[in-house]
């Protein structure tokens, strides 16, 4: 009852009719895309910047990941990019995975205008953004079929590892939900070829306490967001030594990350930790460069953006209970690297 209900209730929060529990945010993409017949030889394209499993539950599914670069702005998808690949060739191309990454929509108007033009799906990999929201509208209803996460460490986060995919279309959540049960709607009766694939009731019921508390989370995550834009500028580093995340007005980020660019990224990373401040790179290397992918034949070079995004930014603390105090002692900090 509590899978059930958690289904609804997320549905709701993402303006779809339909959610699906499943037991991860891997998991989530790997079913999409299952529901939208992608198989072996497929080509999906999405970017190189971001988590692994984006990519990952293409290749498991014998398919092929078609990157194309990011915009260094929005750290997503480059609308641009995507139209100039379909450009070039759309053929065997199954699926389109823009990723709403650090907690911030992709662009996906620029996104669906071209989709929509070449008829192809959009599965958008909402893992670090539940709630966020894009031209006054939430993502997860932005594309054909929304995947989240709930590990602990996205915004929404359970005890344990979880998952749900949401849509509008009835078609495809009903093709999800026998997919998470190896195929089956009527039990022992096997009409598709899925996996076992649950979110479990503990799981549920953990995440619908939470769920009660996310938008006043995100809202202090959001302050904390200004709380450090602020504090960038009085202490003089913005625009100079650090480069703040610049959001557009037809964007409203949930801040599952707060991530700043700086040319120095290493060396302040080690002074922070040295001073106990925790930050972390997300992600060091674009999945173009990663050692699986070589067969891919994707060189050094392919996408500039990703790869300059992959040696300039460092996120820092940014959880909702982080206080100002804290805050000040992070830039203070920082000052002193770049300073003195
Ligand atoms: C976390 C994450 C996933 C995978 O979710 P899991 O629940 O860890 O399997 C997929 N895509 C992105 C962008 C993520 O951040």
């Amino acid at each position: 009852p509590n899978v059930k209900a958690l289904e609804d209730e997320v549905a709701k929060y993402s303006d779809v009719s339909y959610g699906i529990g499943v037991a991860s945010g891997s998991d989530a993409l790997m079913v999409a895309l299952m529901a939208l017949d992608v198989a072996p030889g497929d080509k999906v394209i999405t970017t190189p910047y971001t988590f692994f499993a984006t990519a990952g539950a293409i290749s498991v599914l014998g398919a092929v990941p078609v990157f194309v670069d990011i915009d260094p702005v929005t750290y997503n998808m480059n609308p641009v990019a995507l139209a100039r690949v379909l450009r070039k060739s759309r053929k065997g191309v199954k699926a389109i995975m823009p990723v709403h990454l650090y907690g911030q929509s992709a662009d996906m108007a620029g996104i669906n205008r071209t989709a929509k033009k070449y008829g192809i799906p959009v599965v958008e990999d909402a893992a670090q953004s539940i709630g966020a929201e894009y031209k006054g509208k939430r993502v997860g209803s932005l594309g054909d079929i929304a995947c989240y996460s709930f590990y602990p460490t996205k915004n929404l986060g359970c005890f344990g590892d979880g998952g749900m995919i949401v849509t509008k279309k009835k078609s495809l959540a009903d093709k999800v939900r026998k997919l998470r049960v190896h195929g089956s709607g009527k039990r022992y009766y096997h009409d598709l070829i899925g996996i076992n694939s649950r979110l479990d009731e503990l799981q549920a019921a953990v995440l619908r306490v939470k769920l009660k508390k996310l938008n006043k989370w995100t809202k202090a995550r959001q302050r904390n967001a200004r709380n450090y834009d602020r504090l960038f500028k009085d202490f003089e580093l913005a625009g100079c030594c650090v480069e703040l995340p610049l959001i557009g007005k037809e964007y409203k980020s949930i801040y599952n990350q707060y991530v700043i660019r700086t040319q120095k990224r290493d060396k302040l990373r080690s002074f922070l930790a040295k001073n106990d401040i925790g930050s972390e790179i997300y992600y060091p290397l674009g999945l173009h460069e990663q050692k699986c992918y070589k067969e891919l034949g994707y060189k050094k070079g392919d996408f500039p953006e990703t790869e300059k995004a992959a040696k300039e930014t460092l996120a820092l603390p940014i959880y909702p209970a982080l206080t100002l105090k804290q805050q000040q002692y992070v830039v203070e900090k920082i000052s002193e690297f770049y300073c003195s």
